[in-house]
């Protein structure tokens, strides 16, 4: 009645909760997946086995001949199979010691290919992500999922599984050799390992949650450091120094904080299984020693049984250590097959891609809010056109959606209302490749990367010659300022472009977007960084040059509006007014007092110097 009272008050609480199925069910899921790209290899890993197999038997040979030594001394017969034992002993121990080596060699180098080609696929499927994405998550997790994740997975399952396998192997075999020196023994022995089993098994769970919050306190350190060293500049401009650093510090203290609980966990997980194999074993000498005395096995029988069982509870010991480590790996995994399984937020691509592109831009009544800020209507009802051979401008507030205008274009998010047509035919229908290729936008803030000058401005197009790139920066007006630089177009841009100046930096932007000789271009305040001499000779030469083209000039100069032949002005996601320079300006209204207020501020400039 006791028992009875006790398992129903203690065993529900040992089953796992349903929660906690779900997470094992993802586990196993996660396993799963893995054993999923494990599959190619199923050869090599069928060798790798047949060694794990050998080399496990070898290692029966210790425990099998000294137990029967003792009995030759005991009994003082056999002396010359005393010999044959030693030799066949050493024997099976070197073959064993070879297979184990075999093994490790193959199975580390096939783990390493999988490592590489997990993180290549990682990669892959991050550069896949709809913009919206890339909103939402940090760089720093990204990073982490890529290297400390895979590196996590990869390390565990290259020296723990292989080393999990072979102690699996070691204690099938033990335990048959077990049994056929002694049932009795052997079976008082089996009783004992729920007992070295199950408490692990729980202290092992919360390792596994623990584990899994020190991966995440990382990341967050990652992106505060990533962050930091990527705003270099403002952070010593503002001597923040040491604000950055205590902001890390701040970081890595809990990340500390954790690794001290992880810590004791794992102690306690690693003393709990020593100290319950080792009441184990006293278990059995005792009985033994009782069964010898009772002469059920023999002196030797019962030696060889001890050295069996030593080597049994160890590697009973050490799965049960690298179990936790293992599902550590498994917790590692799921977060890098959520990206590398996550399909992106973005309508199927489409197929059309015709020759020729008039590059008639048609924006309908679009409403659009961002997928990180769903409630907020960044454009409402907004309609615009854009014909080729006219340079339309686009002019507002900050904030009033401009940027968002030329992102919807890009299709890097999709409107909610309304749709965009080009040439006629909905966006959609277009191939995401061609699309690109026949639309470059320079934004606000390009990023060059941290290559020559010309790899930044062939980046635009592929197999680019150098007679392109020259025509594309003589008509971006960089290519005098480029001839001027130490090494020419070789210079290096630097790191986001941080050794040149920030109207050049436009300008090489520029060139690079006209290397592809887009149907469509958009300047998105590309030229705010540069004197008025050189944003004039920049319009001319778009003028001049891009005739067929249709241009989008976003701006906050009259000078550059007043190239445009269709002007909209949008305020707060509308477009507020629309129509060319002197009708707008005829209006009175918002235009106009945009003109107003630039006049006001040119005159103050000039009476300024
Ligand atoms: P503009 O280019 O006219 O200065 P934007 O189009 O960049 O304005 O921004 C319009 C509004 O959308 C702003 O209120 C801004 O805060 C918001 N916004 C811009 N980008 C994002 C984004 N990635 N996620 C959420 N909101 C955004
Ligand atoms: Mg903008």
């Amino acid at each position: 009645a006791l028992s009875l009272l006790l398992w129903k008050r203690y065993v529900p609480t040992l089953l796992p909760s349903t929660e906690k199925r779900k997470t094992e069910q993802k586990g196993k899921a996660s396993l799963q997946r893995l054993l999923g790209y494990m599959k190619p290899f199923t050869g090599r890993f069928a060798v790798v086995f047949f060694f794990v197999v050998i080399s496990s038997l070898g290692e029966m040979a210790i425990p099998h001949y000294t137990g029967k030594m003792t009995d030759w001394i005991m009994n003082e017969d056999e002396p010359e199979a005393f010999n044959h034992a030693i030799t066949v002993m050493t024997l099976m121990t070197i073959m064993s010691a070879v297979c184990e080596f075999v093994c490790d060699l193959i199975y580390n180098v096939t783990m390493s290919r999988i490592h590489t080609s997990i993180q290549g696929l990682v990669f892959q499927s991050v550069l896949k992500q709809d913009i919206g994405f890339f909103d939402k998550a940090s760089t720093g997790d990204i990073v982490s999922r890529i290297t400390t994740d895979t590196n996590t997975m990869s390390e565990t399952l290259s020296e723990k599984l292989s080393l999990l396998m072979w102690y699996f192997m070691r204690v099938i075999f033990l335990f048959g050799s077990m049994m056929l020196l002694s049932v009795k023994l052997s079976i008082f022995t089996a009783l004992g390992l729920p007992v070295i089993w199950i408490i692990p098994e729980f202290s092992g769970k919360f390792y596994q949650k623990l584990s899994v919050k020190v991966q995440e306190s990382l990341a967050k350190a990652n992106d505060v450091a990533m962050e930091t060293f990527s705003s270099m500049k403002t952070v010593r401009s503002f001597a923040n120094e040491d604000g950055e650093t205590e902001r890390y510090r701040k970081c890595l203290d809990d990340t500390y904080a954790l690794n001290k609980v992880e810590a004791a966990a794992y102690a306690a997980s690693t003393w709990t299984n020593s100290m319950s194999s080792l009441a184990l074993k006293v278990s059995i000498l005792y009985y033994g020693g009782r069964l010898v005395t009772g002469s059920d096995v023999s002196s030797g029988d019962l030696v060889s049984f001890v050295l069996y069982e030593l080597q049994f509870s160890s590697a009973v010991e050490v799965l049960m250590s690298y179990w936790p480590q293992v599902k550590k790996a498994v917790g590692a995994s799921e977060k890098i097959f959520e990206y590398v399984e996550r399909k992106p937020d973005t309508p199927p691509d489409g197929s059309y891609a015709p020759q020729a592109l008039k590059g008639h831009v048609h924006f309908k009544n679009m409403t659009f809010a961002y997928p990180k800020r769903p409630d907020t209507n960044v454009l409402k009802d907004v309609s615009l056109e854009l014909k080729p051979g006219q340079i339309s401008a686009l002019v507002g507030p900050s904030g009033s959606g401009k940027t968002t205008i030329v992102s919807l274009l890009e299709r890097f998010y999709q409107p909610q209302k309304g749709e965009i047509l080009l040439d006629e035919k909905p966006l959609l229908c277009y191939k995401d490749e061609y699309l690109h290729e026949k639309i470059s936008v320079v934004s606000q803030e390009p990023v060059l990367f941290a290559r020559s000058v010309r790899e930044n401005i062939k980046y635009g197009k592929e197999n680019a010659t150098d007679e392109e790139m020259y025509a594309a920066a003589k008509l971006a007006n960089a290519d005098e300022f480029i001839s001027n630089l130490p090494k020419g177009y070789d210079t290096d841009a630097g790191e986001k472009g941080g050794q040149v100046s920030g109207g050049q930096k436009q300008r090489i932007a520029i060139a690079r977007a006209l290397i592809r000789q887009p149907q469509i271009l958009v300047l998105d305040d590309a030229t705010s960084s540069l004197d008025t001499e050189s944003e004039h000779k920049v319009y001319s030469t778009l003028r001049k040059d891009l005739k067929n083209c249709t241009v989008l000039l976003i701006t906050h100069r009259l000078s550059g509006v007043e190239n445009a032949d269709h002007i909209v002005f949008l305020k707060d996601g509308k477009v507020a007014e629309q129509g060319n320079h002197e009708q707008l300006l005829a209006r009175n209204e918002f235009y106009a007092e945009f003109v107003k207020q630039q006049n006001t501020s040119i005159s103050r400039n000039t009476e300024d110097s």
